[in-house]
């Protein structure tokens, strides 16, 4: 490994959002396929696992660290594949900033990702947990995409269908969680101004705002505009978004649920299940704006969990479990943390 440069005992604070946790005993960035293979190999030859880290916006690091090598995914890219007037498809570099790409395929009036604006993040772990926002998710506009598969060594083209996306999730979290590092992704937007009805709470702005022409641009600086108030930037406070999955119940559970709480806010999934808004659970159990072990449950949106005064992963863990137990003790819903952690 000549060319790419490897680094020794990075603290993970500087590369995840939360800004907590130990130290990453190797770190390089792959800007190529090549790269990522190279530095595959060599970590085989070493016997340490690797790590695929973007922008660290959905991953916690443990106060432990993590005793092998954490590769920067930086691989660049944009093309358009082919555009007929109506569709267009576009292959983009796993280390693009995914809300550059949206803004992009905005400005050349393509509908698809426009509700996802200002996800923090690379395009390449878009797949990883399916991100969504405001009723669009990735697994709705991703055709297919490029990995390098570390247990056969070699690159590999997974369609959306083998990706197995869920809500918040894939075979990329699931069943094949590090085995592949993806070097690109292919989504198919649409030529078309986007539709109404739209997710609750964007249709609501819309609405107070007057709103009544719409284009991928409208939707995006609306998008924006909702983020900025209720989410906390996290170059000035520290967090990794949502740090709570939303809820998914029974619909017996929802029954039981509602003759106690009636105005409970619920979505019906295409499953048959429910979402249950975690932060609605959180705040009816008393927590919203709570500092829990130098953790502040966001004042806006109880959803999130801001890094105040926390020292390490351990103060973050206490802080979760507390939160996890009184939803518990509450509602008998179990909530499940969202980021995953190194
Ligand atoms: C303020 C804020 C708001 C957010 N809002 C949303 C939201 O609205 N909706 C939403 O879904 N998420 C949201 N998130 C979470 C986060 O932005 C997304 O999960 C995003 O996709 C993470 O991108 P990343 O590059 O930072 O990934 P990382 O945090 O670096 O990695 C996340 C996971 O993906 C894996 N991974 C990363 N890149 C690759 C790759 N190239 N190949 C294989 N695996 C890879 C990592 O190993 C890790 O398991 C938010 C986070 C913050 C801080």
């Amino acid at each position: 490994m000549d060319h790419m440069e490897i680094r020794t005992e990075i603290p993970l604070q500087q590369y995840t959002t939360m800004r907590l946790g130990g130290t990453a005993r190797f770190m390089a960035s792959a800007t190529s396929v090549n790269e990522v293979r190279e530095l595959y190999n060599s970590a085989k030859v070493q016997g340490i696992p690797i790590f695929v880290l973007g922008g660290g916006s959905n991953v916690i690091a443990r106060d432990e660290g993590f005793e092998g090598a954490v590769l920067l995914n930086r691989i660049k890219g944009f093309a358009v594949l082919t555009d007929d007037g109506q569709t267009a498809t576009i292959k983009v570099g796993a280390g693009e900033i995914w809300d550059e790409v949206v803004k992009r395929t905005v400005a050349m009036g393509l509908s698809g990702i426009e509700a996802m604006s200002a996800i923090p993040g690379t395009a390449g772990a878009a797949p990883v947990q399916n991100v969504g926002a405001y009723g669009q998710e990735v697994a709705d506009v991703l055709t297919e995409l490029e990995a390098y598969d570390s247990l056969a060594d070699r690159v590999v083209t997974l369609d959306a269908a083998e990706c197995g996306f869920s809500y918040r999730h894939s075979i990329f979290r699931g069943e094949a969680s590090g085995r592949y590092c993806i070097l690109s992704i292919i989504i198919k937007l649409h030529h078309a101004a986007p539709k109404p009805p739209f997710y609750a709470g964007l249709q609501r702005y819309l609405t107070d705002m007057n709103i009544t022409t719409f284009t991928p641009q409208v939707i995006r600086d609306a998008v924006m505009a909702i983020r900025f108030d209720k989410l906390p930037d996290p170059t000035e406070r520290p967090n990794a978004g949502s740090f709570f999955k939303n809820a998914l119940i029974e619909s017996w559970q929802l029954s039981e649920l509602r003759e106690q709480y009636p105005d409970v806010p619920c979505y019906d999934m295409p499953d048959g299940r429910h979402k249950v808004p975690t932060g609605w659970l959180i705040e009816q159990a008393g927590l919203k704006g709570a500092l829990l072990h130098g953790m502040r449950v966001h004042d806006k949106n109880a959803l999130v969990l801001i890094n105040e005064s926390a020292t390490s992963y351990h103060d973050l863990a206490a802080a979760r479990d507390a939160i996890i137990q009184a939803v518990y003790d509450k509602f008998h819903i179990q909530i499940q943390q969202e980021p995953l952690e190194i």
